[in-house]
């Protein structure tokens, strides 16, 4: 009978493997943790956890820089019959109200036209001077340009092939 020894190695990879099977803190909750909305009690015992446990601080650092991202970003979503056939010029407000998107074709040439964002009075101190950039829903990108007074509009080209919903204006 050959005596079979468990080595160290064995050992560790049970205990890691024991250690592993924690309660890890769902997405979700993490996000309310982030947002403060756990309450007292459990926002200890997710603390507590986090500091245990690199999988869920890991999965939490990657929600702050997902929010940090999205916080500099705002989009315009359109209703379908919207986007089937838009009316030109179009004037939309983003979904976090941070922009107002009009564009509004050439009168000789309906192909080309102008786009211009305006940034909405209650944020203008936060982008202005800033980078943005406009994409279509199909990531064409429509325009890029630093934001003064407010504003920035260039020439745009190819309308009919703009996907309006979904246009992202991201702060670079
Ligand atoms: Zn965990």
């Amino acid at each position: 009978m050959v005596k079979k020894s468990i080595s160290l190695k064995d050992i560790l990879n049970l205990w890691v493997s024991q250690k592993k099977d924690t309660n890890h803190i769902s997405i979700d909750e993490l996000y309310d943790f982030l947002n403060q909305n756990v309450s007292l009690e459990r926002r200890a015992e997710i603390m507590e956890h986090l500091i245990r446990c690199s999988v869920c601080s890991k999965k939490l650092k990657e929600l702050m820089e997902a929010e940090e991202k999205a916080n500099a970003m705002d989009v315009v979503f359109l209703k379908a019959a919207a986007t089937f056939k838009p009316e030109w010029p179009i004037r939309v407000q983003t979904e976090g109200g941070k922009y107002i998107v009009t564009i509004s074709p050439h009168e000789e040439e309906p192909e080309r036209g102008l786009i211009t964002v305006e940034v909405d009075r209650y944020w203008t101190r936060q982008i202005e001077g800033r980078p943005i950039v406009v994409r279509d829903g199909n990531k064409r990108e429509l325009l890029r340009g630093t934001v003064i007074n407010g504003k920035v509009a260039g020439k745009l080209d190819k309308l009919s092939d703009i996907e309006l919903n979904g246009i992202i204006i991201e702060q670079g």
